[in-house]
């Protein structure tokens, strides 16, 4: 059994009258890709962002890697890994100097060759952001957040408006991420997309979670409720395990 990396307990947030995360509790687990999959305003960015140390906490409880979120918000900070949008570069840097850059902010000798060479950039090195596709972009962040060697990864929505190709090539370098030792907590709105990357999912809805479990074991328990989908060769995908727990469908475009 691994060890629990990142413990969450009750956790709420308000805006004004707005119920944003509602009493949420969950865990993830030390090597794993957990997701967090739910409609726009479910409440996912919201949660990422309290664990992130970037917003503050209501009500409930956040371990990260057994330091609590109120008492050790800074040693937090030095373990987890956040994706910035890639606007909130420089552009006038090129790719190693970005890296560079970053690393003399955390206090950390970095390696641009290697931590590019993560993210299957290493021939765009001296590239400027601007001049990258929006895969090659979304890659390069994913390369800014391990500037300092963490634990634990934070992705929002790392693969939204990227195509088919691009979206499978980030899933790639997620999971070799993870088969390195990285834990990593991503939010996504396309449910194939947690089927395929992730190995344990909640989903969420209107500031809830209404399931938590690996994508295959959810789509076991609804099938063993009878449940029947007509004309398709599979029997039931994760998709509609979600329409049976909310009662209503995502409002994005899912497929991929
Ligand atoms: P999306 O997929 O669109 O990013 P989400 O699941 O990440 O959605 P949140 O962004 O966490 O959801 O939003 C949850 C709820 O909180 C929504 O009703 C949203 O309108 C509200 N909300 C989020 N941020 C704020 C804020 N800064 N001030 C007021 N309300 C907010």
């Amino acid at each position: 059994m691994s060890r629990t990396i990142l413990d969450v307990d009750s956790l709420f947030k308000k805006y004004g009258d707005v119920i944003a995360v509602d009493r949420i509790t969950f865990q993830v687990n030390e090597q794993e890709i957990f997701g967090i999959l739910g409609p726009n305003g479910a409440g996912k960015t919201t949660t990422l962002e309290m664990i992130e140390t970037l917003r503050s906490v209501d009500e409930g409880t956040i371990i990260v890697d057994g330091l609590n979120i109120r008492t050790h918000s800074q040693e937090i900070k030095s373990r987890i890994g956040v994706q910035l949008q890639s606007s909130s570069f420089f552009e006038k840097l090129n790719l190693t100097e970005l890296l560079l850059l970053l690393g003399e902010l955390y206090g950390k000798l970095v390696n641009p060759q290697n931590l590019l060479r993560e993210v299957n950039l290493c021939e765009r090195s001296k590239s400027q952001i601007g001049q990258l596709s929006g895969g090659q972009q979304q890659r390069f962040s994913i390369a800014a957040a391990l500037v300092n060697a963490p634990t634990l990864l934070f992705l929002d929505e790392p693969t939204t408006g990227l195509d088919p190709k691009a979206r499978r090539q980030l899933w790639d370098i997620i999971q070799r991420m993870r088969d390195e030792g990285k834990t990593i907590v991503l939010t996504t709105h396309y449910m194939e997309e947690a089927e395929a990357l992730c190995d344990r999912v909640a989903i969420m809805d209107r500031g809830k979670i209404v399931a938590n479990a690996p994508p295959k074991e959810l789509i076991k328990d609804l099938l063993s409720t009878g449940f029947k989908k007509e004309r398709m060769e599979r029997f039931a995908t994760l998709e509609d395990v979600f329409l049976q727990l909310t009662g209503h469908p995502l409002k994005e475009e899912q497929s991929l």
